[in-house]
């Protein structure tokens, strides 16, 4: 029969099997009950096949016996377990145990041994369950051995690394020791080029050199992190790391790929207070990949964390903390910097920036928490206040016959890709009613590179609702030609880098005068930012660059005082009492 029902045992029954027995058999489990007043042993079922031992055995010797069907490693264990000298009450306790079935070979049992004891303190009887557990455990002991070392590499994973630090630290703790973290540059690209199992055999190379390198050293541990990632924890002596950096990149120089393969490494100095408090081994890895994130690059690749970093850490995680309450308690503003007439100096618009005005700590700079925020994704929140801010501003002006100039909020690389930011615009223009000309966009050149189709259609929706869009900090990155090829922006902004410092930089001016006239012939708008000299705004005025925006003119300034100017330039007299943020 070919089905799914055909797979049962069949066989014949010789005698009619309690319910207890039916449970033991099921199980694979058998009792045996000593009485202790009468020195006898029951054995249940009678008839049983599950250990290599004869329970019809008598006398005294029969304990000592069973010991031999222990298997040897366990006897001790076993010993102990059945010691019922210190017994005094009741008790019921288990163990798992080998135990040999037939000779030589064992499986492991579970063990619970009941002993009761009566109320004048007597022991009456131990009952003992005996259940084949070797299934269970065979999986439990695969699983246990499975999670212990990296599969690929068979070096220690992080658990077993974290487990086996602690044990080092703790029994040599007169030794200094660092942690060294190591990736390789590029692996997602070997992975690409050479396929994974090139890349895996890469990383196998890598675990066999570590291993190599590190049998010379006399206290360590170490480990295979995850992908491309190994890191080791030794002498802080760094001597002896820089032998093992060494040992590591001049393997990875002789394998046989025809690819450059580069480790980086991260070194993190564990301190006396990191073991007092501590600190996480994972958490001691984590700063040696700050220190290569901040300070690895092509040419250097050896970080090593030390207290600048330790300070940006702090000072991250203290925004981090405080951003979501300094939202909700109004600490972020909008600073407006205008945008001016090269000839006339007069305000044309201006942008808004976000400024942290903090309880404690005073006006704390984008530069100080924008990059935070991006990283975190909390930007989109800031960057949809601003324009909140920046509508509401716009609507008083409207209502109070303050001039009303355009203004461009900075849309962030990290909130263009979220699928509501058409439509959160949208909305909060909307909420003011604010004509959409007076709104602008400031989108960084280094978003155009990433994925221009999806930055284009997000382009075209907010141009076809008669939004302008800047293309911010232009020429600060390599990106910005190709896109303007296949985008369709409306206003340049060019980086503060194109400036010249002064007249004499004359292969600068080139430079200037060669992305203002291609601007020009492309039909945008130019704005020139960072003008802080008179030299400099001379010669823009030469080139034709008709806006700008810079120290020379304005600062960044609160929006009241923005006002109180646009009102003395359009011979406005200002009302301060309009203010209503
Ligand atoms: P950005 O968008 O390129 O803004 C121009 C920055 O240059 C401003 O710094 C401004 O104060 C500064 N600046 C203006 N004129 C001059 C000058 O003549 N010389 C020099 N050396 N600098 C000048 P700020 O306000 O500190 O902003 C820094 C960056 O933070 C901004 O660069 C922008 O990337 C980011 N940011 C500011 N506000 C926001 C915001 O609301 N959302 C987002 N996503 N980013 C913002
Ligand atoms: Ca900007
Ligand atoms: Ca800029």
């Amino acid at each position: 029969m070919d089905n799914n029902y055909a797979d049962f045992k069949e066989e014949k029954l010789e005698n009619v099997m309690s319910r207890e027995e039916l449970l033991l058999e099921h199980t694979h489990s058998f009792i045996v009950e000593y009485s202790f007043s009468k020195n006898t042993f029951e054995i249940f079922p009678e008839q049983n096949h599950y250990v290599n031992f004869d329970w019809k055995q008598l006398g005294p010797e029969r304990e000592k016996e069973f010991l031999k069907t222990v298997f040897k490693p366990d006897v001790e264990l076993y010993k102990h377990f059945i010691d019922l000298s210190d017994v005094t009450t009741s008790i019921r306790r288990s163990i798992n145990i080998r135990l040999y079935v037939v000779p030589h070979i064992y499986e492991w049992f579970r063990i619970t041994l009941l002993c009761y004891v009566n109320e004048a303190g007597e022991k009456e009887k131990t009952v003992m369950v005996f259940t084949n557990a070797e299934k269970e455990i065979e999986a439990i002991h695969e699983l246990k051995s499975l999670v212990k070392v990296d599969l690929l590499t068979q070096l220690p994973n992080i658990d077993t690394f974290s487990m086996q630090t602690w044990e080092l630290l703790k029994n040599h703790p007169d030794q200094q020791y660092a942690i060294v973290r190591m990736d390789m540059q590029k692996f997602r690209l070997l992975n690409q080029f050479y396929g994974t199992k090139e890349g895996d055999n890469v990383l196998r190379f890598v675990g066999v050199k570590l291993q190599e390198c590190m049998d010379s050293e006399e206290l360590y541990t170490y480990c295979h992190l995850s992908s491309d990632i190994f890191a080791v924890c030794m002498t802080n002596d760094m001597k002896s790391i820089n032998r093992v950096i060494k040992y590591i990149q001049d393997s990875m120089d002789q394998y046989p790929l025809d690819f450059e393969m580069n480790m980086s490494f991260g070194i993190y100095m564990i301190t006396e207070q990191d073991k007092i408090d501590r600190i996480p081994i994972v958490s001691l890895v984590d700063r040696a990949a700050i220190a290569q994130r901040v300070k690895n690059n092509y040419m250097n690749k050896i970080a090593i964390f030390d207290e600048s970093i330790a300070a940006k850490e702090y000072a991250e995680q203290n925004v981090i903390m405080e951003m979501n309450n300094a939202l909700g308690t109004n600490q972020f503003h909008i600073y407006l910097q205008p945008k001016t007439d090269a000839v006339t100096g007069k305000i044309v618009g201006s942008e808004a920036l976000v400024r942290w005005i903090h309880p404690t700590k005073g006006v704390i700079s984008p530069a100080d928490f924008v990059p935070i925020f991006e990283s975190n994704g909390f930007i989109s929140e800031v960057d949809y206040y601003v324009l909140d801010k920046t509508c509401a501003t716009i609507r008083r002006w409207l209502d109070n016959g303050i001039p009303a100039k355009p203004v461009s909020v900075n849309l962030s690389r990290a909130n263009l890709y979220s699928p509501r930011i058409l439509n959160d615009i949208m909305e909060c223009v909307q909420k003011y009613n604010v004509p959409h000309d007076l709104i602008e966009f400031e989108i960084t050149e280094s978003a155009f590179a990433v994925d221009n189709v999806h930055l284009n259609n997000l382009m075209t929706e907010l141009q076809k609702n008669n939004f302008r869009i800047l293309m911010d900090d232009f020429g600060s990155g390599y990106s910005s030609l190709n896109s303007l090829r296949e985008l369709t922006i409306d206003i340049l902004k060019i980086d503060i880098k194109f400036l010249p410092g002064n007249r004499d930089d004359k292969r600068a001016e080139i430079i200037l005068r060669s992305v203002i006239g291609m601007a020009e012939n492309l039909g945008l708008d130019v704005v020139m930012e960072g003008v802080e000299t008179q030299e400099q705004i001379e010669l823009l005025q030469e080139i034709g660059c008709k806006t700008i925006q810079g120290y020379l003119h304005y600062k960044p300034m609160p929006v009241e005082e923005y006002e109180r100017i646009v009102c003395e330039q359009a011979d406005l007299t200002y009302d301060g009492s309009k203010m209503n943020e």
